[in-house]
């Protein structure tokens, strides 16, 4: 492993962040004085090293949130949506610093890392606005002689866990409903990525937050760490953002202390294409929905279904558009794919390619991955690859497009369907009739209707079937951090 010569501007950006941990208010080393290294993907050379967390300082950190619960919960909604606020306008002024941060320790180019900034930032603006329309009720029982007032109020301080793949907004995504609704959380990011997590911890201090609102611990550790404070109690709420196989972990050890769950899991995204789609919008939302983030998110799309009419036709524009996206290190110019996360994901990567080849599979462009320095696999696209391969079912996470063709209607929503994940889907048709109809039937969180992207701070994200339970954003998004509380009023 090489120790990188970094450009001035990228060692400015990682030496001004934190790297201890942020308990209480106040930056500490791990309690054992260990650290952790922090990879560029690009290069694979360590960018810096930050406090590897014990299961002490966890418990620490939660000591530290329990403590400001009653206060934070009492603090006005006015004050906490008007620090989020500020955090939002921080975190846009300083978008180039951020982006550049991020690219450095995930790999992704800059203008998506800058996109993601910006995404993030719009969960503390909508739930800034979110914070003053809490609401509850007051009504007249139905026979007369009671009134029944209903209250929502913090569920309590929350451990929030988010992933590698987007390092700012999915910790963004559970911070701003927290705030809002008056929640202390104890957060810890993936040891990939932590730099972006610590960044946003100094900003929302400088946002104002209070002392011991937001305690963010970073870890070699996680399970080591998260359990005993699952364990403990006092915390009465955990969101996990990851894959399906630790949310489930997760869901067991909550399940001992009847937890409040939120739970962003994985996905197997369908693209559907009918033979009467706009072809050209549909290559642009293909592009989109499979290479957003390098194809390393949770919507990615996972299958391209295909009708048979138009199905090499697509194939071809498609592959034509994959076979030109520039590939680098994500902070150089122009570049649209950037590295994988690292060596093992390549490796997964190559090994789904590999067994879609052995059933059959054609490649259209790519299929190898990239030998050198760094994580890169090439934009792939594979022809006619049939229900069989391990892609069919598995999350690929990496640059690969496996094309399936279909006749009927039906067939394609049963193909769709027939995975135990349900977060997105995307379709694209010219016919209204069938987009409601198809919209109707697909098992999904969240459809994609002619657009490859589903993800906006307004609405509500999440899935169904084991891609998880609970919703992010939106004018739901808040009730994930919110108890109700129901007082019968005797009132002859
Ligand atoms: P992961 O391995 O499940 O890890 C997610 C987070 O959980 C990381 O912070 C990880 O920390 C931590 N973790 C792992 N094992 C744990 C344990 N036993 N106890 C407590 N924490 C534990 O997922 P990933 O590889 O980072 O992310 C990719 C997955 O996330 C994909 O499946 C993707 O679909 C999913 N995802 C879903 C959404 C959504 O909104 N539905 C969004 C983004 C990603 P360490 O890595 O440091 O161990």
């Amino acid at each position: 492993m090489s120790t990188a010569v970094f450009a001035s501007r990228e060692r400015s950006v990682i030496g001004a962040v934190n790297k201890s941990l942020y308990i209480g208010g106040a930056w500490r080393p791990a309690s054992n004085s260990r650290t952790l290294p922090v990879y560029d993907p690009a290069t694979n050379a360590v960018l810096c090293e930050v406090a590897d967390a014990t299961p002490t300082d966890g418990l620490a950190a939660l000591d530290a949130a329990v403590r400001v619960q009653r206060d934070w919960a009492a603090h006005p909604p006015r004050e906490r949506g008007e620090i989020l606020r500020r955090g939002y306008e921080l975190m846009m002024r300083r978008q180039s610093d951020l982006a550049l941060l991020m690219t450095l320790e995930m790999g992704k180019p800059l203008a998506e890392s800058e996109a993601e900034i910006a995404y993030a930032a719009e969960f503390f603006r909508w739930f800034a606005e979110e914070a003053v329309r809490i609401d509850g009720g007051y009504s007249t029982a139905p026979n007369g002689t009671g009134r029944l007032l209903v209250m929502r109020q913090p569920v309590g301080p929350a451990i929030l866990i988010t992933p590698w793949n987007f390092p700012a907004a999915m910790g963004a995504r559970k911070i701003g409903p927290a705030v809002a609704a008056g929640c202390s959380m104890v957060l810890k990011p993936a040891a990939q990525t932590p730099l972006s997590m610590l960044a946003l911890a100094e900003i929302l201090a400088e946002a104002g937050l209070p002392d011991g609102v937001l305690n963010v611990i970073t870890t070699s550790d996680s399970s080591g760490v998260i359990a005993p404070i699952i364990a403990d109690g006092r915390a009465r709420k955990l969101s996990f953002t990851g894959s399906t196989e630790v949310g489930r972990v997760l869901l067991k050890q909550c399940a001992d202390k009847v937890l409040r769950t939120s739970m962003e899991l994985g996905g197997n995204a369908p693209f559907l294409v009918f033979e009467d789609a706009d072809l050209d919008a549909a290559v642009d939302g293909a592009l989109t929905a499979k290479m957003r983030n390098i194809g390393e998110a949770c919507t990615a799309a996972n299958r391209f279904y295909v009708q048979r009419p138009i199905a090499e036709q697509f194939a071809q524009l498609f592959t034509e558009r994959m076979a030109k996206l520039p590939i680098g290190r994500g902070t150089e110019a122009g570049v649209v794919v950037g590295p994988l996360i690292n060596a093992a994901a390549v490796d997964k990567v190559q090994e789904l390619v590999v067994d879609a080849k052995q059933h059959g599979a054609q490649v259209l462009t790519g299929g190898k991955a990239i030998a050198g320095k760094g994580h890169f696999y090439p934009p792939t696209v594979l022809f006619d690859v049939n229900a069989s391969t391990r892609m069919a079912r598995e999350e690929i996470f990496g640059p690969v497009a496996p094309i399936t063709i279909f006749d009927t209607e039906d067939e394609a929503i049963t193909a769709a369907n027939n995975t135990e994940f349900g977060l997105v889907s995307y379709v694209y048709t010219t016919d209204l009739q069938r987009c409601l109809r198809v919209c109707e039937r697909l098992e999904a969180g969240m459809i994609g209707l002619n657009q490859g992207t589903v993800s906006n701070p307004a609405a509500p994200f999440g899935g169904i079937k084991e891609s998880g339970l609970g919703r992010e954003g939106g004018r739901t998004g808040i009730d994930e951090y919110l108890e109700t509380k129901y007082v019968a009023v005797a009132l002859p």
